[in-house]
């Protein structure tokens, strides 16, 4: 993990920097403002520890214009407990701060948490979006596939019975769907339960007016039979009557 250090106190630096390291962390200083951005902008920080008050270009100034194209985690150091608030107060999108003077074990501990915060909000994230359910189906919006995830035919090659209700099911693995069926399918299985009427669904996903309502009627119908074919008792794309399709919720 390479952390970045923009503060003017020497000895300070100098300290922070040894026990970082011996933690493990890269790390790399710049001694003012204007310097701390240069040496940012040469990208590849995972982290910043940011001093308020600094030569050339203060602390607010520097966090505002890291801000404008990076997320990259700040914990702001200042010289006393009054300046919290104005820190506070400016919605800098800082993530943390510490007072001076402070305890450097506290400050790592501070920043081990911020950084497993933040990876737990990104795994969860990078889960919750890439893999949509519904009952044994899956549709991975990443590789934009569709396949099924049913334990019981888990290593089953081709066609397989259920003997229990004497279904046939065809391969466990994928079908292939056609782009804009995907599409469709994508946009349903992300707003379950919520109906789109056939002229919302082009115009999302042809980006025009729609002129022909059949053409999504066709879509949908290839699309069920498709989806049929991985669960064959279950309808997942429900008709609205009058109103337009929806992906049924669990
Ligand atoms: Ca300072």
């Amino acid at each position: 993990m390479k952390i970045l250090i923009i503060e003017d106190e020497k000895l300070l630096v100098k300290g922070l920097k040894k026990s970082l390291e011996q933690e493990g962390f890269k790390v790399s200083v710049a001694y003012d403002g204007q310097e701390g951005i240069e040496v940012f902008e040469t990208g590849g920080f995972d982290f910043v520890i940011l001093d308020l008050m600094l030569p050339k270009l203060d602390g607010i100034s520097v966090c505002r214009q890291m801000r404008q194209n990076s997320d990259v985690p700040i914990i702001m150091l200042t010289a006393k407990d009054g300046d919290i608030d104005k820190i506070l107060g400016l919605e800098l999108g800082a993530d943390d701060y510490m007072t001076k003077p402070f305890n450097t074990r506290e400050l790592i501990a501070r920043i081990r948490a911020i950084t497993r915060r933040l990876e737990k909000i990104e795994k969860s994230n990078k889960a919750r979006k890439s893999i949509y359910k519904s009952g044994n189906l899956r549709v991975d919006i990443e590789s934009r596939t569709v396949y099924r995830d049913d334990q019981r035919f888990k290593d089953a090659m081709g066609p397989t019975v259920d003997m229990e209700s004497g279904t046939v099911y065809r391969d466990n693995v994928r079908i292939e769907l056609t782009p804009k069926e995907f599409d469709i399918l994508e946009l349903l299985i992300r707003n379950k339960g919520r109906v789109f009427s056939r002229e919302k669904i082009f115009e999302l996903i042809w980006q025009e007016p729609c002129l022909d309502t059949r053409t999504i009627d066709v879509h949908v119908k290839n699309l069920r039979d498709k989806l049929k074919e991985l669960e064959p008792d279950t309808t997942m794309i429900e008709t609205k009557w009058g109103v337009g399709y929806y992906f049924k919720k669990d």
